[in-house]
């Protein structure tokens, strides 16, 4: 069982393991793996680094380091945050509590290039079932997306609105969607409505009408998975104070998902933080 799980191994996360694993705890780090690192080709102003080095490079002899502290690494899509006694990291697969956790997933959902899904946001577009499902109680919703994520925010919504239909926006359904989900497999043109969102349109030229329609492509972005426990955001950002804790005891952000500079310095500053914080935290938590 872990004292700390922090989801995101990118330099934010992995900073954040290297300073909790030598304060003595247990950590427990869930990632889908490589993050922004991956599109980085070479990096040079990153502290005593004498020739540019690949992400990728930069990426594996991270993850080597906090390994060699005792750093547990899980290779999990993390689709859930939740509180029940002490804080719980879902995936896709398990359940990890402990009583802090430290989001460092990096920046931003995707968005698709669809026509009108900016200009409805707020307005029957959504980025989280658990946030938003309840104002379309009895109404129909369509998901958007084709994968583990997507599949978790139907089984949320099914409990609350009238129908759910899947759309994977031109793409074959993911081997998991079963005969159970209402499956629309073509492409997503536009959304339309008056004031808020009636429906979306397909490129030949069909329609379905919906009150909501929930963005979920590829994985949870870091807002989503904050907003699912009622930690603050701001646009794109989770917001967190001068310690990177949010508005939720024992959760803390660090990393490109606090918004800022978006540089592997300013992650891993922030990870330490994160972290120095989160143990002081526990140890508080453990002396009661
Ligand atoms: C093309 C490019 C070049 C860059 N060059 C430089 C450079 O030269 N110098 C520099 O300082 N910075 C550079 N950057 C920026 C740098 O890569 C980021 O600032 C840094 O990676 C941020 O670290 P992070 O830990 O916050 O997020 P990331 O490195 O993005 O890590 C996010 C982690 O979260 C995980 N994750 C996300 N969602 C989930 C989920 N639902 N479940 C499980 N795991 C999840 C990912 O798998 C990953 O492990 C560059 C970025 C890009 C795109």
């Amino acid at each position: 069982m872990a004292d700390i799980v922090i989801i995101g191994s990118g330099p934010a996360g992995v900073s954040a393991s290297l300073y909790a694993a030598r304060s003595g705890l247990e950590v427990i780090v869930i990632s889908k793996g490589i993050g922004n690192l991956a599109k980085a080709e070479a990096i040079e102003n990153y502290y005593g680094i004498a020739s540019p080095v690949s992400g990728g490079e930069l990426y594996d002899s991270g993850v080597a380091g906090a390994k060699r502290l005792g750093v547990q690494f899980v290779q999990e899509e993390v689709v859930g945050l939740t509180f029940e006694e002490r804080l719980v990291v879902l995936t896709t697969g398990n359940r990890y509590a402990a009583d802090a956790v430290i989001i460092a997933t990096g920046s931003e959902r995707t968005v698709p290039k669809i026509q009108g899904i900016k200009e409805f946001e707020g307005r029957g577009v959504s980025y989280c079932a658990t946030c938003d499902a309840f104002f379309f109680r009895n109404k129909d919703v369509a998901v958007l997306g084709n994968g583990d994520y997507a599949l978790h925010e139907i089984d949320e919504l099914t409990q609350v609105v009238s129908r759910v239909t899947l759309l994977t926006n031109g793409e074959p359904p993911y081997e998991k969607v079963d005969d159970g989900i209402t499956c629309i497999d073509k492409k997503v043109t536009s959304l339309f409505g008056e004031q808020r969102l009636e429906g979306v349109a397909f490129e030949d030229g069909s329609t379905l009408a919906v009150s909501g329609l929930f963005v979920a492509l590829g994985v949870a972005g870091s807002t989503a998975l904050a907003k699912k426990i009622g930690a603050l955001t701001d646009g794109s950002k989770i917001v967190v104070d001068e310690n990177m804790a949010t508005n939720i005891p024992g959760l803390y952000s660090a990393g490109d998902c606090t918004g800022g500079l978006l540089q592997i310095n300013k992650a891993v500053y922030e990870g330490a933080k994160a972290a120095t914080e989160a143990t002081k935290f526990i140890k508080q938590k453990k002396a009661k």
